[in-house]
């Protein structure tokens, strides 16, 4: 099962424990980070408030 449609700020500690080598994908040079979780991806489409590192 896939995390498509949920941002990474949604993830819980279980959605990082069951997905962690996708989590991996997603913050791996990381190019956006989210204003209001102060998580970082490289896509902007897995954070919810996202802006330019
Ligand atoms: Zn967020």
């Amino acid at each position: 099962m896939g995390k498509e449609g949920k941002t990474l700020c949604k993830w819980d500690k279980d959605d990082i424990k069951d997905d962690f080598k996708e989590l991996k994908k997603l913050v791996a040079e990381p190019r956006y980070v989210c204003r209001k979780c102060a998580r970082a991806a490289k896509t902007d489409k897995v954070l919810c408030k996202p802006e330019e590192l």
